[in-house]
């Protein structure tokens, strides 16, 4: 039996639940379904990869996930104790209204593929922006952590500089800093790198790493597939709305079970 729907099992299971867990997703737009019952497990340190097809669903499972886009079937839970867009009132859910679940999904920080700064505001106001402005913490403190999380990515000196004055590797650098300033737990990166030019994919990619191996929680949607494979701590094989396969990513990439995966990876963009 899943144990997802099954709250009270935090407090007398002696195993921290996963951290998130995806159960029976479902989204449709029309007729078409982009995400068809997906369940998806992540434990608290790893890095989930998701590769796949244009047009599979992977980007619809990312905001299906992070509520941006909620899916039409299924839960997602945070933690074993909070169900994402829902209140436990007494042993029923309720729905979130949309200030609440702003609240909530603070918990996940999450990444794009075009970066989505203000471009209106400085690096540092754009960090800053949802810890001060909406979360009303603490402006100093907000700063002073921007400003070490900036020197962390390597961008110590560009906090005064606008989005414009920056390479897309740096405003991607920039991004990422802004998801943690709000101190997710876990973190959706939605293929981070591919609006980048070849030579600023690395720079991102390096911060990526740097944030798995400090033991951020993280899933991945990437064409990198050097990266998913020595990262990623499970593969996920996306196709046509469902997970065709998953695993240890060495095993999928040596021995893909599939015809589909074996086509995926013959790509000759595959590398
Ligand atoms: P991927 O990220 O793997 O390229 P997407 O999740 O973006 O795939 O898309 C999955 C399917 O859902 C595609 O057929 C896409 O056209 C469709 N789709 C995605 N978003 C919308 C939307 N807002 N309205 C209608 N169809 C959508
Ligand atoms: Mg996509």
């Amino acid at each position: 039996m899943s144990t997802a729907y099954n709250m009270a099992e935090k407090t007398t299971d002696q195993e921290s639940p996963p951290l998130l867990q995806a159960v029976d997703i479902t989204k449709r737009f029309g007729a078409r379904v982009a995400v068809n019952g997906v369940s998806l497990t992540v434990d608290r340190g790893e890095v989930v990869c998701i590769i796949g097809r244009s047009g599979s669903g992977k980007s619809t499972l990312l905001r299906c996930i992070n509520h941006l886009d909620p899916p039409d079937d299924g839960l997602v839970i945070l933690d074993g104790d909070t169900v994402l867009g829902h209140k436990i009132v007494g042993s029923r859910l309720k729905e979130l209204r949309p200030r609440e679940m702003a609240v909530q999904r603070r918990r996940i920080g999450m990444v794009f593929q075009q970066f989505n700064l203000f471009p209106y505001k400085t690096v540092l106001q754009n960090i800053i922006e949802a810890p001060v402005g909406v979360m009303k913490r603490d402006r100093n403190k907000e700063i002073e952590k921007a400003l070490a999380l900036l020197s962390s990515v390597g961008l110590a000196d560009r906090s005064d500089a606008y989005p414009s004055q920056l390479s897309g590797g740096e405003q991607q650098r920039v991004a990422i800093v802004r998801a943690l300033a709000m101190e997710p737990e876990i973190m959706l990166f939605d293929e981070p790198t591919s609006a980048l030019d070849p030579e600023l994919v690395g720079e991102v990619l390096a911060t990526m790493k740097e944030l798995a191996r400090k033991g951020m929680t993280m899933v991945v949607v990437t064409h990198e597939m050097a990266f998913a494979r020595e990262v990623a701590t499970k593969l996920v094989y996306f196709d046509r709305g469902v997970i065709a396969e998953q695993g240890p990513p060495a095993e999928l990439f040596e021995r893909p079970r599939t015809a589909a995966l074996q086509a995926f990876l013959r790509r000759p963009d595959a590398s």
